[in-house]
């Protein structure tokens, strides 16, 4: 089995490859700092004993999506996690910097479609060999559910993200290719560093006080619903640190 895993290179979708080459899966890992998905993939290749791939990819490049398989060597891929994105700012909607809306929405909504387009269609047309099991997992976010103050755009693309799963799933309903939604709350990643432009001080102001999710949790639920029997379909988990309840409750230790 092969998984295809997007912004492979740190976070979220660094462990999802973590949790998938110690499930023995062959990896093709993508992301624009190709020098760590290079570390990573010689760390799995000894671990494991896995093929892994790293291929250099912007999501918000359609031609270097469009050209992501057979620059990896034209793989088969069973899976694929729709991981890489990114939040920019968290200020109220009039004050944002229409630049940080445009990289959002690219990489976060367009870079899902860019990169699913051709593995769907791959997916598809090895069904002609009869009935062929896939899997396509989409990282949303709790900030899909329900939209936060200052985060109107970061909320709208996992909104976004979530409709694209929905109708992807039922557009690919007659095959047997999965689509899997996951929406966590607050994940401890570079995700703050990157919202907050490396301000290490307001990105820890996030977690202050919570036991926030891993990365490795997430990874364990893709791997879940990956490796789930194939008569069920996870359409969507979303999940939360303890502290937190929901976008707008967290209860932070004194
Ligand atoms: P992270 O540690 O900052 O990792 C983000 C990954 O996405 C990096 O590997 C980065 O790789 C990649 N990426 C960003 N822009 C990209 C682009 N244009 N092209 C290719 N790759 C790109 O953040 P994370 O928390 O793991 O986030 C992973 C996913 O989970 C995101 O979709 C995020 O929205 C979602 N999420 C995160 C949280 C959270 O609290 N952390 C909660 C809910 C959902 P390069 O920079 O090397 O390209």
């Amino acid at each position: 089995m092969t998984a295809l895993v997007t912004g492979a290179s740190a976070g979220i979708g660094e462990a999802c490859a973590r949790a998938l080459a110690a499930r023995n899966y062959s990896l093709v890992l993508a992301a624009r700092r190709v020098d760590r998905l290079e570390k990573l993939a010689e760390e799995l290749r000894t671990l494991h004993g896995v093929s892994v791939t790293a291929v250099a990819l912007d999501v918000t490049d359609r031609a270097q999506a469009e050209s992501l398989l057979e620059r990896a060597g034209n793989p088969v891929v069973d899976v694929l996690v729709n991981n890489a994105g990114l939040a920019r700012g968290l200020e109220p909607l009039p004050e944002n910097n229409p630049d940080d809306w445009d990289e959002m929405i690219d990489a976060n909504v367009k870079g899902v479609l860019w990169v699913t387009r051709p593995v769907v269609r791959q997916m598809i047309a090895r069904q002609a060999q009869g009935p062929t099991p896939t899997h396509i997992v989409n990282l949303g976010s709790l900030a899909g559910v329900a939209a936060y103050p200052n985060g109107a755009v970061y909320c709208a693309t996992k909104a976004a993200v979530k409709a694209l799963s929905d109708g992807l799933r039922q557009d690919v309903n007659q095959y047997p290719i999965r689509v899997t939604l996951i929406q966590p709350g607050m994940v401890e990643t570079e995700f703050s560093q990157v919202r907050f432009r490396g301000d290490e001080g307001r990105a820890k102001a996030v977690y202050r006080g919570i036991d926030p999710l891993t990365a490795a949790d997430i990874a364990d639920l893709v791997v879940y619903a990956v490796t789930a029997p194939l008569r069920v379909q996870i359409t969507e988990l979303t999940v939360t640190a303890t502290h937190q309840a929901n976008a707008f409750t967290v209860f932070r230790k004194p």
